[in-house]
């Protein structure tokens, strides 16, 4: 048995008009129920969503199989980067895209296409298979967050696919950096900056003193740093007495990023001592990390569909978070995989139907290997 391309095709079309922002995944999620209970899975709805303040919580669908064989998760996420309201898809010469005005959405409706994909072909076919557990996470693009409160003991998979990577199907993703985001609040002392500035402190040069002292940017193959908000001042007659400064770390190396985060908070503590202000840093871990090896069975399992399908299997590391760094540190190995969407996140965001035919292809082969 194998997929149908303009099935696939006319599946992403739909999904793809069907606006669904972070925390307001109802109308995906509505529909994806029905279309599961038609595909014979079981499905229920959590309550993720009461916890970030969305109206929609994951689905956690059933597929039914061979109860002696592993049972396996395949997850991706409903919920889209910004608002696609009348989303036009225009399909040219092999690519699906939008008419420049939107983003598509194929991040990550062609992961859910995929999934979707396969369980038709299941539907009609003898293959063997394990139980699949079906997850289509809302609030990811926010912070991962429904892949965060859904609770583990939901789920009885050994080992999970997410479907999210943007990029080639041949490319597996198999580690991604912890990360901890910062905010490091500065208080001085307010003055007149043209008739007494010696009394004052000024926030602002407290915060470029620590800035600089800082390292950013790309601090080594697996550690990145950055500060990305800078908020403070009211006037240029005043020396300015607060400053926010809000910023993340991430590495791959768990203890690097612990080391990097002390060294944060030592920067902090020093220009607090050289300048009598006040410094107050706090650290916030976002995500924890994963980095999984062809030792893991779940890698081996990718990389053997891969290969099935014709392509080369190439793993590689993830600058960013996605919902497989959450199922790992659940102790669910998972790895992500690439689904065929370039230009993620902008208007510029595309998709080839060919992608898109051999991401389903790729989750068939999976779903179809399960061994004991
Ligand atoms: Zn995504």
């Amino acid at each position: 048995m194998e997929v149908n391309q303009e099935r696939i095709v006319e599946q992403f079309l739909e999904l793809v008009k069907i606006n669904s922002p972070s925390r307001n995944e109802r109308e995906l999620a509505d529909y994806l129920k029905r279309k599961l209970g038609t595909l014979s899975v079981t499905v229920e709805e959590d309550n993720a969503g009461d916890k970030f303040d969305g109206n929609t919580g994951n689905l956690i669908g059933r597929y039914p199989g061979d109860d002696s064989l592993p049972t396996i998760f395949l997850a991706a996420h409903m919920d889209i980067v910004r608002s696609a309201e009348g989303i036009k898809p225009v399909v040219e010469e092999g690519i699906i895209k939008t008419d420049g005005t939107t983003i598509l959405g194929g991040d990550d409706k062609a992961g859910i296409t995929a999934v979707l994909e396969t369980l038709k072909v299941l539907q009609k076919s003898e293959i063997n298979h394990g139980n699949i557990e079906i997850i289509f996470t809302s609030g990811e693009e926010i912070g991962l967050f429904g892949s965060m409160y859904l609770d583990r003991e939901e789920l009885e998979a050994e080992v999970g696919f997410v479907l999210d990577s943007g990029g080639p199907i041949d490319k597996i993703i198999v580690s991604a950096p912890a990360e901890q985001d910062f905010d490091i609040e500065i208080k001085g002392r307010a003055a007149h900056a043209g008739v007494e500035p010696e009394k004052g402190i000024s926030a602002i040069e407290v915060g470029c003193d620590i800035i600089t002292e800082l390292r950013l940017g790309r601090i080594d193959e697996e550690t990145t740093a950055n500060i990305g908000v800078i908020e403070g001042g009211e006037a240029t007659n005043i020396v300015a007495d607060r400053l926010t400064i809000k910023g993340e770390a991430r590495s791959i190396d768990e203890d690097k990023l612990t080391e990097l985060v002390n060294e944060i908070k030592g920067v902090c503590q020093q220009k607090e001592e050289e300048w009598q202000a006040e410094v107050n840093v706090e650290f916030k871990k976002a995500y924890s990390g994963f980095n999984l090896t062809e030792e893991d069975e779940v890698v081996k399992m990718a990389m053997q569909a891969v290969k099935e399908i014709g392509l080369t299997p190439k793993l590689r590391p993830r600058g960013g978070g996605s919902d497989a760094n959450i199922f790992n540190d659940k102790g669910i190995p998972t790895v992500n995989l690439g689904v065929g969407v370039k230009n993620d996140h902008t208007t510029e965001e595309k998709v080839a139907i060919e992608d898109l035919v051999n991401c389903a292809r790729l989750v068939l082969a999976i779903v179809s290997n399960v061994r004991k």
